[in-house]
């Protein structure tokens, strides 16, 4: 991850802080995840790893192309509609910036 760009560094930080809210909350967990809130954050960073858009992209809400598969998508949607009002309290930082990332237009679909 050290050589990713810094706002691709960020991306993940804050899905990775997104989803530990969820799954403490919900799951009852501490510093680690469950399995499932596991598996789904290594999904979310391997879609960042192959992202497109990569240091360009907008959040992953205003994607043209969405690239999780139905079910991941239908995950971290739940993750995301719990976790990100409550960024704001415990993650202001990165809930900000987010926001401010969600403002920026989504680029075009690059070509394949
Ligand atoms: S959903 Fe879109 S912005 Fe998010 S990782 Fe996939 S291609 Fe990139
Ligand atoms: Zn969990």
């Amino acid at each position: 991850m050290a050589d990713r760009h810094p706002r691709m560094r960020r991306e993940e930080k804050t899905v990775a802080a997104m989803v530990h809210l969820y799954c403490h909350d919900k799951h009852g967990t501490k510093a680690a995840l469950c399995a499932d809130c596991s598996a789904l954050l290594d999904y979310a960073r391997a879609r960042l790893a192959h992202c497109p858009y990569q240091e360009r992209k907008s959040t992953c809400a205003k994607c043209p192309i969405h690239c999780y598969k139905p079910e991941m998508r239908d995950r971290v949607r739940a993750v995301m509609r719990y976790a990100g009002p409550r960024m704001l309290l415990r993650h202001p930082l990165l809930a900000v910036l987010h926001l401010i990332d969600g403002w920026k237009k989504a680029p075009p679909a690059p070509r394949r």
